[in-house]
């Protein structure tokens, strides 16, 4: 019979395993890049979460993996560097109970949306319907003012942020990239990829003229499709994630 405690260790050991092929999906399908992190809310403890130390998604191994509590701290400080931004992670946590992941990124077809006025990043496609009719856009300027380097470097900004996104899956940042939230850590990495590839549709046909975009009703009633969906993508982008000459596979032999 396994011990209840031995099964909880086990049960964190699967997730975090899950976060670090989550990292490199992200990488794999052109979310993130040298920047941007993706973090798990814990299964057990609703204000702790699981995220990287400081560095590249796609080089992050298991180890690399850090607790932290919902003011942005480690909850075991070894000396590592942390994430600057990881108060997107911890503020929205605390803002958002039904949130367990969160991922941050600079991908670059999301940019556009989040500095032109009236140019909401809708849902173009089914696969986006979890966008509805426009992702929010934060403006740092309406919370910090004039000269920061757009990063949500501190508690109060984090708060802003989660502040922008309220019931969304995603929220623009503008100048700087966008943030999606999921119920699984699964359902936020699919949103992070279709993010970026509706906003690539979306500016696509925008300079062919104007576009139908779902209806909030079509939009809801893909995304409750889709969600029922998201291990066929999660399957695959990890077999190609794994594939890649750059991923060390000695990691994966224990599956
Ligand atoms: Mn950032």
């Amino acid at each position: 019979m396994i011990d209840s405690a031995e099964a909880r260790r086990t049960n964190i050991a699967l997730l975090i395993d899950e976060l670090v092929d989550a990292n490199h999906i992200l990488f794999h399908q052109n979310v993130v890049d040298g920047f941007g992190h993706v973090s798990a809310r814990h299964p057990e403890r609703a204000d702790r979460f699981f995220l990287s130390r400081s560095m590249a998604p796609a080089l992050v191994r298991s180890a690399d993996i850090l607790e932290f509590d919902l003011d942005g701290a480690v909850a075991e400080p070894d000396g590592r560097a942390v994430y600057l931004e990881r108060f997107i992670h911890s503020e929205i946590y605390r803002a958002r109970p039904d949130v367990a992941a969160v991922v941050h990124s600079h991908s670059a077809s999301v940019i556009p949306f989040g500095v032109v006025r009236n140019a909401p990043l809708r849902a173009i496609s089914h696969m986006c319907g979890f966008l509805g009719e426009g992702a929010p856009v934060f403006e740092i300027r309406d919370a910090a003012g004039d000269g920061t380097d757009l990063l949500i470097r501190n508690r109060a900004l984090g708060a802003a942020l989660a502040k922008s996104l309220q019931g969304a899956a995603a929220v623009l940042m503008r100048g700087h990239g966008a943030t999606m939230v999921g119920t699984s850590l699964r359902q936020a990495v699919f949103r992070a990829v279709y993010t970026e590839t509706g906003a690539r549709l979306q500016a696509e046909a925008l300079r062919l003229g104007p576009v139908t975009f779902l209806t909030a009703a079509e939009a809801a009633a893909a995304a409750q499709t889709n969600d029922a969906q998201i291990n066929r993508a999660w399957d695959l982008w990890r077999v190609q994630a794994r594939a890649h000459a750059g991923t060390p596979q000695k990691d994966y032999l224990r599956e």
